[in-house]
């Protein structure tokens, strides 16, 4: 069986194209109002990822008709996935999750959800809500694992250990519902061999996607403080090896497990490390230089 690639497992999974649409629900996480952590991760700066279209003032409807209106142009035929990313975006109680997803599925053409979380924040009311979704809209639960290491997630302020993850994969996939995994490669003190380790973890456990990308220091984060007084203790890599060691991990993974994507591309004005200042195309280009 070859891996199918990222597209073709939406459209098998929804019946057509699909095109990932952000929402921020105005959702917090609990590693940052004080349940578990404060500051949150060492790493997080929500807004490299959150599109200027994508603002928790908006309520979710508005929000997904920006979007729409957004990429128009370029994917006018296709439908629309709901991705609530911000954040973790099952943190608040089951009803106000249940009337937030609801409103992403009554936008025309949304055919489905891909819900992003922490692995602590996935209780069994929350999983009967996304059974009861997933009947009639597929949705993919993605969960944010970044290492299998307990010593890194430490280092990097995650408060969840690598088994709460296994725990929290497995029980999303026993439900029959798919599961992404989120990989962060590079982080603090880990080797290639480490990240291996990761990457053989995670290949044993009933994940349908993974998506990793190399570490990033941002501004406004920890990370950030460390990288400014050389405190930081990573390895530098440049695109070339960077893209070698992404082969060796999809060489390793399974072919059931789809693989989303290999490399994040934060706004210039946020991202102190590193700069190699590439567009995904040029990425890929580099990748398939090195196959
Ligand atoms: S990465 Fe996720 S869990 Fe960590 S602080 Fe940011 S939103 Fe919270």
């Amino acid at each position: 069986m070859a891996r199918l690639a990222y597209s073709d497992f939406l459209r098998q999974l929804y019946g057509t194209r699909v095109q990932k649409l952000n929402v921020n629900a105005g959702l917090t996480c609990p590693n940052r109002d004080g349940s578990l952590g404060w500051g949150g991760c060492a790493y997080c700066n929500n807004a490299s990822f959150t599109p200027v279209f994508s603002h928790s003032t908006a309520s979710v409807t508005q929000q997904l008709l920006d979007a729409k209106q957004f990429y128009a142009g370029k994917y006018a035929s296709m439908k629309h996935l709901a991705y609530f990313q911000s954040f973790t975006s099952t943190y608040a109680q089951v009803e106000k999750l249940c009337s937030l997803y609801s409103e992403a599925l009554s936008v025309p053409d949304v055919v489905g959800l891909v819900i992003s979380t922490r692995p602590d924040c996935l209780s069994d009311e929350v999983l009967d809500l996304i059974c009861s979704i997933d009947r009639n809209h597929p949705v993919i639960v993605e969960i944010g694992v970044e290492t299998s290491h307990n010593r890194t997630l430490t280092l990097i302020n995650r408060c969840h250990s690598w088994q709460c993850a296994e725990d929290a994969i497995t029980r999303v996939a026993s439900r029959g519902i798919h599961v992404g995994a989120h990989l962060i490669l590079g982080l603090p003190g880990e080797s290639e061999n480490d990240m291996m380790a990761t990457v053989d973890a995670i290949a044993q456990l009933p994940i349908s996607t993974v998506k990793f990308h190399q570490l990033q220091v941002l501004r406004g984060t920890s990370l950030a403080q460390q990288w400014e007084s050389a405190a930081l203790n990573i390895i530098n890599w440049t695109p070339q090896q960077y893209a070698s060691f992404c082969h060796r991990i999809i060489s390793s993974l399974p072919e059931r497990i789809v693989v989303e994507r290999m490399v994040s591309t934060a706004p210039q004005a946020l991202l102190l490390h590193p700069k190699w200042n590439l567009k995904p195309a040029q990425f890929r280009e580099i990748f398939q230089n090195i196959l």
